[in-house]
């Protein structure tokens, strides 16, 4: 797959929910962009994500597509998310400068965010203001490079930490060192799962998360998505 400047390669937009974190449920119009600059193990989209079957945009393309989903179905919250959508940073500030939506999250590792680019995308987009969400998840344990500032602006951002639940001893350390890191700033814990979990084995997981994140005083998220689609066969929710 080739990254063509100026583009955005697209393997997924649909009309579904949001499955996670503070926002999860709301209907939203998510758009999945194609690629990671990262290669985690346990990646539940990797054949998503890496499919051949992508539509290659430019940012005008992409926002007539989405404007027109938004006429169409009244939904003006989007999600972004992949992949790795910051792997085209400038194509998005593009994308997002015509994009009709008020409310976008955007799904992140952060490894690719940087306050410079929060502060250009701020500016940017000065005269819109829409809500903009980062929801960052970190695959590092080094916190202190995932500590943002934007507070006081159009752009929020929370953190989703991905919890290994066979291993909670261990995990102990590290989701007390990010809450120490990051403060103020919302963290959600959710269960690290697989593209062909359960029904069974994520409730099952999400009971010892739910013990674990009472114990480190932090909020769970489910992944609702997963409890009401079928990844594999990819019904229940609309293609558009
Ligand atoms: S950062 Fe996310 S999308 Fe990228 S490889 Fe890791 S789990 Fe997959």
């Amino acid at each position: 797959m080739s990254f063509p400047t100026g583009k955005v390669n697209v393997c997924q937009i649909i009309q579904t929910i949001q499955g996670e974190g503070k926002y999860a449920g709301y209907p939203v119009i998510l758009i999945r962009v194609c690629g990671c600059n990262l290669k985690c193990p346990f990646c539940d989209t990797k054949d998503l994500m890496y499919t051949a079957n992508y539509t290659t945009y430019t940012p005008k393309e992409l926002a007539e597509c989405i404007n027109h989903t938004i006429k169409t179905t009244g939904i003006n919250h989007l999600l972004i998310t992949g992949g790795e959508p910051l792997l085209y940073r400038t194509e998005l500030i593009d994308f997002l400068d015509i994009c009709d939506a008020n409310f976008i999250e955007i799904e992140t590792n952060g490894t690719l965010l940087s306050n410079k680019y929060i502060s250009f995308l701020i500016h940017m987009l000065r005269y819109k203001q829409p809500k903009i969400v980062f929801n960052i998840s970190p695959k590092s344990n080094n916190f202190d490079n995932f500590v943002f500032q934007c507070r006081g602006s159009f752009v929020e951002y929370c953190y989703k930490l991905v919890v290994d639940t066979n291993n909670l001893d261990k995990e102990r350390n590290r989701i007390l060192a990010a809450k120490k890191c990051f403060t103020d700033d919302p963290i959600y814990l959710m269960p690290m799962t697989k593209p062909d979990e359960t029904i069974e084995t994520l409730v099952e997981k999400l009971r010892k998360l739910e013990e674990f994140c009472r114990d480190v005083n932090l909020p769970l998220t489910s992944r609702l998505h997963m409890f009401l689609y079928d990844n594999a066969n990819e019904t229940n929710y609309s293609y558009i």
